[in-house]
C-alpha cells in the first residue's frame, strides 16, 4: 500500500511525569522490602490491591514486572529457564517469564531503576483467579520458594451477570483474608482507610475511563499503544492519590489536543479495536506498522479492563468483590460479545484485530467462533494474528506485517 507520507509518533508530554510516578512507586517498593517494619504484598493485577494498600503493605504486582520482561523483551531467554523445573511452554509467559527472571537474578528494574537489583521480597501473596489459574500456580510456586504464606480468591468464572450470589460469596472470599493480612502486617484493618482507599480507586478508575474516551474523538488523541504505557499507574498505583493526580494532568493534555484536533496517528483514515493482549517486546514496531497505513488502533479490551466503576466507599468490600467479578476476562462470550459490540460503535470502529496470544488463552477471544459472529452481526471485518505477549518465537513479524497489510487493504476497499 502506497504511503503519502512518513508518520510522526506523538510524544505523549506527560510521559515524564508518568515514568517519575513509577520511578518514586519501585524506589518506595524497595524500601519497604529493607526496612523492619513495612511489610510487602505481592497481587495479582486485578487482587485485593485496595485493601492490601489500606492495611499498610507495600503492594508489587507480578504482572507488571513480567511485562517488563517482555517489553525490554529479556523474557524470550528467561521462559526457557522456567521451562526446565517443569512449567511448560504453553503455559502463561509472565509466570515462566518471571520465574525465569527469578532463577537467573536478572530483573528489568535494574536497568531502569540503579540501585534496584530485583522486585521486593514479599512477606504475603495474594492472588485472584479471576483472570486465570496461573497466578494462583505462579505465586504458589514463589510461596514455596521463599517460604511465605499465599492466600487467595477463587473466583466463579464464565458468567453473564454479575449476581448477588457470586457478589455474596467473593466478598465472602475477601472477608476471610482479613484475619491472616491482620496478622502478618501486625495491625487491625481501619475500616475508615479502606475507604478512603476505595474512593481514590473509584476516582481513579473514573479518570482513566475517561482518558481512554478520548479516543472516541477523530483523530483518536492517543492509541492503544499509549495506553499500554500509560495504564501503568492504573495498575500498580490503584487507591494512590500519585496515580489520580497523573490522569487528571493526562487528561487534560489529552483534552487539548481533541481541541486541536490532532490525532495520535497523523491522518487518521482506519480506526482499529485490539482485542486480547498486546505483543510487549513489538509495541514499537506494531505502533509503527499501523501507523503507517493510517490505521489508528485507538480502543482495546486491554486497556479498558482497568475501568472499575463498580468500587463505592460506602460500602469498600462488598464493592471491590463486585468491581473484581465485573472484569471482561472473567466473563462469558455472551457477556463478552455485548461488550465489545458496544465498544465498535462507541469507538466508531472500521475493524477488529484479535490478538491470539499462544500462552493466554483466557486473552484469546478468537477460538470459540467470536470473530465469526460479531463479524456477521455487525458487518465489521476483522483479522487474528498469531502471537503471544512475552514469547517471542511465537511471533512472526513478516507474517503479522503482510496480513495487517492485507486487512487494511480490505478495509479500503469497504470504504
Ligand atoms: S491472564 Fe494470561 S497473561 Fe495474565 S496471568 Fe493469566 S495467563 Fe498470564
Amino acid at each position: 500500500m502506497a504511503q503519502a507520507q512518513q508518520p510522526q509518533r506523538k510524544k505523549i508530554e506527560s510521559t515524564g511525569q508518568m515514568m517519575k510516578i513509577m520511578s518514586d512507586y519501585f524506589y518506595d517498593l524497595n524500601d519497604a522490602a529493607k526496612s523492619e517494619t513495612r511489610k510487602v504484598a505481592w497481587c495479582t493485577s486485578v487482587g485485593p490491591a485496595e485493601l492490601l494498600r489500606a492495611m499498610g503493605f507495600a503492594v508489587h504486582f507480578p504482572e507488571n514486572h513480567a511485562a517488563m520482561l517482555g517489553a525490554t523483551r529479556m523474557a524470550t531467554e528467561l521462559i526457557p529457564e522456567a521451562n526446565t523445573i517443569g512449567y511448560s511452554p504453553d503455559i502463561c509467559s509472565y509466570l515462566t517469564a518471571d520465574i525465569g527472571a527469578y532463577l537467573k537474578k536478572v530483573s528489568p528494574l535494574s536497568k531502569a531503576y540503579p540501585g534496584i537489583d530485583a522486585p521486593p521480597r514479599p512477606d504475603v501473596l495474594v492472588y485472584n483467579t479471576n483472570q486465570c489459574r496461573d497466578v494462583q500456580d505462579w505465586f504458589s510456586w514463589y510461596a514455596r520458594e521463599l517460604k511465605v504464606p499465599c492466600i487467595g480468591i477463587t473466583s466463579p468464572k464464565n458468567f453473564t451477570d454479575v449476581t448477588e450470589i457470586l457478589i455474596d460469596d467473593v466478598t465472602r472470599q475477601i472477608e476471610a483474608l482479613i484475619p491472616t493480612l491482620e496478622e502478618i502486617s501486625g495491625q487491625k484493618l481501619d475500616l475508615q482507610r479502606l475507604r478512603e482507599t476505595v474512593a481514590l480507586s473509584r476516582e481513579c478508575t473514573e479518570l482513566w475511563r475517561q482518558v481512554l474516551e478520548t479516543a472516541t474523538a477523530a483523530p483518536a488523541p492517543l492509541t492503544f499503544f499509549d495506553g499500554t504505557i500509560h495504564m501503568g499507574p492504573a495498575v500498580v498505583l490503584r487507591g494512590t492519590r500519585q496515580a489520580v493526580d497523573y490522569y487528571q494532568q493526562l487528561l487534560e493534555e489529552l483534552r487539548q489536543r481533541m481541541a486541536d484536533k490532532v490525532g495520535a496517528v497523523d491522518n487518521e483514515k482506519y480506526r482499529i479495536y485490539w482485542e486480547g493482549m498486546p505483543v510487549w517486546g513489538r509495541l514499537r514496531q506494531h505502533s509503527e506498522l499501523f501507523a503507517d497505513l493510517q490505521a489508528s488502533v485507538l480502543v482495546s479490551t486491554y486497556c479498558s479492563s482497568w475501568i472499575f466503576p463498580d468500587f463505592d466507599a460506602e460500602d469498600p468490600i462488598r464493592s471491590m468483590a463486585k468491581a473484581y467479578l465485573g472484569l471482561f476476562i472473567v466473563r462469558s462470550d455472551t457477556y463478552k460479545e455485548q461488550y465489545i459490540k458496544a465498544m465498535l460503535e462507541k469507538f466508531h470502529i472500521d475493524g477488529i484485530i484479535y490478538h491470539d496470544a499462544k500462552t493466554c488463552p483466557c486473552n484469546s477471544n478468537s477460538r470459540y467462533g467470536m470473530p465469526q459472529r460479531l463479524e456477521q452481526e455487525t458487518g465489521i471485518p476483522s483479522l487474528v494474528i498469531s502471537g503471544d505477549l512475552n514469547d517471542l518465537r511465537c511471533v512472526s513479524d513478516e507474517q503479522t506485517r503482510t496480513n495487517v497489510e492485507a486487512f487494511i487493504e480490505q478495509l479500503e476497499e469497504r470504504k
